[in-house]
């Protein structure tokens, strides 16, 4: 097995234990279900949308509905277990919560990842952060035309 396999299984096995840890902390049972709608997008990098993610449970769990996935998603959001990205008319979700921040196309909604590189500063705060409270996450949405549309 690769490193970065090996890399990527570790950090799914920690989104995972973050998530029952959660939901124990929150009286929540973890049913099948919410745990197959969480596991979905902690093991995508590609920001999948309610849809996709309905999509994706139902090949294994057929009764699933849409409205539920919806709720599951949100419920999760609030639980700081995933990320609402991208247009609010597209909204996408991310089970990656380490700092990295998002190129958002405001033509085709595509959601993409920007990693610090090795060496580079961590986002740094707006002066005058610390005064409104303590920070436990920075969400930084860059927008624009991503390459794809631009040449079309
Ligand atoms: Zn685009
Ligand atoms: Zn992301």
């Amino acid at each position: 097995m690769n490193f970065q396999l090996n890399e990527q299984k570790e950090e799914l096995q920690k989104r995972l234990s973050r998530f029952e840890k959660q939901c124990r902390e929150k009286g929540l049972r973890v049913t099948r279900q919410r745990r197959e709608i969480f596991c979905t997008v902690a093991q995508s990098s590609e920001h999948p949308s309610a849809e996709k993610v309905f999509q994706a449970v139902r090949q294994k769990m057929p009764n699933v509905s849409l409205d539920t996935v919806y709720r599951t998603l949100s419920s999760l959001e609030e639980m700081d277990l995933l990320m609402r990205v991208g247009l609010s008319s597209k909204a996408r979700f991310d089970g990656d919560l380490r700092p990295h921040c998002h190129f958002v196309c405001t033509r085709c909604g595509e959601v993409y990842d920007i990693f610090p590189q090795a060496g580079e500063p961590p986002f740094s705060l707006p002066y005058g952060a610390a005064e409104k409270g303590e920070v436990k996450q920075i969400n930084l949405q860059l927008r624009g035309i991503c390459k794809k549309c631009c040449s079309r």
